[in-house]
């Protein structure tokens, strides 16, 4: 019996971020991020608190806009619009969930592309599909990307299931593993037969939301498994793998916490850098 190696997303959050503080630190100007919450969601405050820290510690800008949970999405609309002109904002994050009265997908699809650090508006997802240079992607699939390639450089040929297809995860990880030679299943709530694909799986990506749903019994010898799953538990974070079974059986594991979310966050500067330097031709 084995014991896996730990994809530390923490430690690699951290060089990331101080590479990313090296690089801002010798520009003239720095690069801005808007922040829009709206309401008062206790997670997506943590969230956003979060984001505004890691862009302090890298010399990001960043400009908070909190809004009343009443607020109409013609109001969120307008200010969007005011943020897409602004040439001193760079990039423009809405925190999500918004209240039900607002459409979401109006309100992302409203973020002019190139300020799209998340990388959730529809013609970032087609030049993700077009596997162009040019596209943002989403911060978690990305991270996720670069801790698969701590585990291994060439994913070339392997098996990868992906348990979620979620717009913000499950798909686009999906998309980022075919453009790296992957054979890919995506699997959901309807999925028949989810262990067994499970089992087959080379790198298993668990991104559900339901605390410690993968055990032993969905877990290939020696794969790679990346937990993408938050759940607050009375025994605190847990993610959507039982680590306690997978420790012993795969050769990679991201952590919860100190995984895939500090990767997360550093994606997030990454992007706001890169949209930075295009949109200043720098
Ligand atoms: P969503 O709720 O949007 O999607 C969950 C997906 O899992 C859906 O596609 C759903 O299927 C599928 N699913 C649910 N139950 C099952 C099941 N029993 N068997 C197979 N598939 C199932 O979640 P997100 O993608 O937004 O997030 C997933 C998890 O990742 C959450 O815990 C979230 O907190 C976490 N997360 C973590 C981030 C990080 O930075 N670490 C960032 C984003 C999310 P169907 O489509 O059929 O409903």
């Amino acid at each position: 019996m084995t014991t896996a190696t730990i994809l530390n997303g923490k430690q690699l959050a951290s060089s990331i971020k101080t590479s990313l503080k090296e690089k801002i630190s010798n520009l003239k100007q720095k690069p801005t991020l808007a922040v829009i919450i709206v309401g008062n969601n206790p997670a997506s405050e943590t969230y956003v608190r979060s984001k505004e820290k890691a862009c302090l510690e890298t010399g990001i800008n960043s400009k908070t806009y909190k809004l009343d949970e009443n607020i109409q999405e013609t109001e969120l609309l307008e200010l969007i619009d005011l943020l897409n002109k602004d040439n001193d904002v760079n990039g423009i994050l809405v925190q999500l969930p918004l209240p039900s009265h607002i459409n979401t997908d109006h309100i992302l699809h409203a973020i002019t592309p190139i300020k799209d650090v998340d990388g959730f508006h529809p013609l970032n997802t087609g030049l993700l599909l077009k596997k162009s240079p040019k596209a943002f992607i989403p911060c978690t699939p990305k991270g996720i990307l670069k801790l698969l390639h701590l585990a291994k450089k060439d994913l070339t040929g392997l098996n990868a299931v992906v348990v979620g297809r979620s717009q913000i995860v499950g798909l686009p990880i999906a998309n980022l593993l075919i453009n790296e030679n992957c054979t890919v299943t995506v699997t959901h709530s309807k999925t028949k037969n989810l262990k067994e694909i499970c089992k087959s799986a080379d790198i298993l990506i668990a991104a559900l939301g339901k605390t410690e749903f993968i055990t032993k019994d969905y877990i290939k010898e020696n794969s790679i498994i990346i937990d993408v799953g938050i759940n607050r538990t009375t025994e605190g974070l847990k993610g959507d793998v039982k680590f306690s079974d997978a420790i012993d059986l795969c050769s990679h594991i991201t952590p919860v916490p100190g995984g895939v979310g500090p990767m997360t966050i550093a994606m997030l500067l990454e992007n706001t850098y890169e949209a930075f330097l295009s949109q200043t031709n720098s």
